[in-house]
């Protein structure tokens, strides 16, 4: 297959949501109506006590119930390859996040329709502005109780000033939600469900909207939704795909995760419009240049490291972003900032705990590779050399704290899981000027890093530490 090929049919992105909008749930519905290919990293776990937890590499995530690190999946749907950086959600992580959205195409905005535009998806969406992502908006949870969606619209659109454009409209928003509105085609789209819980694809039936069929569907409904979509028609933005791709409109999209309902029109909107990846402005001495996925040969860039991914592997992995040409297992490249040489001899995907090599990736595809210490995060890796990816931000840190093994004969453990678990880029390690070898000082963006870390250096290092907070802030 030719690289022209394999680019147009890749779609990387990563959903943006406020914890509880349905992220992990409309994630998981890509695996029910897609063929799962690979993993690169770790599954977000089900909160405490769910189900369904894809991978547990890590005990702290599941004794939260939180995602703490981000990883990548890959799917087939269709014709096209799709894959999906999971960003953690959680306010404390908005520098992990933000370096895993650059690699990221497009974005998923997720809202729960009964609460609207949350506190974290206006945070995540800045961000995605400021990068200029093209945002898809998923109005989840439509089989509950929930806002009027003319007004979760107009809310979209003050809070986070940008232009929404309804492609479906729903039936209601409520326990009765069973069809919407495909704006584009003028059909009403039936959903019935096959299996509880949405285990199985919603069965959807797709009827003229002045059908006798419509109208039987949409019953005592028929008004309200003539008279929304006839307001839409007015008073709505127009949609197009170059203003999406620009940033400026998003598109809008009705369903439940959890029934399937809309999420199969809502996941070929998303094939249909989303970008595949496309040239990235990179530096050379003293200027820029685009770095075109096709005629550049094999370049990518380090986003991501994870240290102990694997229990039974205990090393670290840096994550890069394919940018350009084609990757192959045994690759020798370059390595911009250390100016030498490198072999890729054992790329790696992960499915939950089990290691998969991988052989091939293309732009926009994720690769974990093992890290023997020669990745940092920013890192440029390429065939040919000579110019370096745009450097990934580094966020001004706000809390500061000496950190001491509880049991000093453990030093040596503690030394090294300091260093691995810092080159993750949540935290920092400072030494004091004047006593280089006293006890350093750590810093983070936020204080469950700080939590997180300790809790991995006993968790993963078996070191038990003290944790001294100081004072500037
Ligand atoms: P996340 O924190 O954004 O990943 O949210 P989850 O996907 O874990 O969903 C949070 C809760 O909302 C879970 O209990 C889900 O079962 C539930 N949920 C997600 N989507 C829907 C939906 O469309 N309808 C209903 N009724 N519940 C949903």
């Amino acid at each position: 297959m030719s690289l022209t090929t394999e680019i147009a049919k890749r779609r990387t992105f990563a959903i943006i949501s406020h914890p509880d909008a349905g992220k992990t749930t409309l994630t998981e519905k890509l695996l029910l109506y897609s063929g799962l290919l690979r993993t690169a990293g770790i599954v977000k776990n089900r909160k405490a006590g769910g189900k369904n937890a894809t991978s547990d590499w890590m005990g702290m995530e599941q004794e939260r119930g939180i995602s703490i690190t981000s990883s990548a999946m890959q799917f087939r749907y269709g014709e096209a390859v799709i894959n999906v950086l999971d960003t953690p959600g959680h306010q404390d992580f908005s520098e992990d996040t933000y370096r895993t959205l650059t690699a990221a195409d497009c974005a998923i905005m997720v809202i729960d329709a009964a609460k609207g535009v949350e506190t974290q998806t206006r945070k995540l969406f800045e961000v995605c502005r400021l990068r200029g992502i093209p945002v898809l908006t998923f109005i989840n949870k439509c089989d509950l109780p929930g806002r009027d969606p003319v007004e979760l619209m107009a809310e979209v659109e003050d809070v986070l000033g940008i232009q929404a454009s309804a492609l479906n409209y729903p039936s209601e928003i409520g326990r009765g939600f069973d069809s919407l509105v495909d704006r584009r085609t003028n059909e009403l789209l039936h959903f019935v469900r096959t299996a509880t819980g949405g285990a199985k694809p919603a069965d959807m039936t797709r009827h003229p909207i002045a059908s006798d069929a419509a109208k039987a569907i949409l019953g005592e409904r028929l008004d309200s939704v003539t008279d929304a979509l006839e307001l839409l028609r007015e008073a709505g933005n127009p949609f197009d795909v170059d203003t999406f791709r620009r940033g400026k409109v998003t598109p809008v999209f009705f369903g439940s995760a959890f029934t399937n309902f809309g999420v199969q029109p809502f996941f070929d909107g998303f094939v249909e419009l989303a970008p595949p990846p496309g040239p990235r402005l990179a530096d050379i001495p003293g200027g820029e240049i685009f770095i075109d996925p096709i005629e550049t040969p094999f370049s990518a860039y380090v986003f991501k490291i994870q240290a102990n991914m694997n229990p039974k592997h205990r090393d670290s992995l840096a994550f890069i972003r394919v940018v350009s040409g084609r990757f192959e297992r045994d690759l020798v490249v370059k390595h911009h900032r250390l100016g030498k040489d490198i072999r890729l001899s054992r790329p790696n995907t992960m499915i939950a705990n089990s290691r998969e090599t991988v052989d091939e990736a293309y732009p926009g595809d994720i690769v974990g590779l093992l890290n023997p210490g020669s990745f940092a995060i920013g890192d440029t890796i390429s065939l040919k050399g000579g110019f370096e990816h745009k450097p990934l931000p580094q966020f001004q840190p706000e809390l500061f704290a000496r950190i001491q093994p509880k049991d000093l004969t453990k030093r040596k453990a503690f030394d090294k899981g300091l260093a691995q678990l810092t080159a993750e880029g949540a935290v920092q390690q400072l030494r004091p000027w004047d006593n280089p070898q006293g006890d350093p000082f750590i810093a983070a963006v936020g204080r469950l890093q700080f939590e997180v870390m300790q809790y991995r250096l006993n968790d993963e290092y078996g070191v038990d530490t003290h944790l001294t907070p100081l004072p500037y802030e």
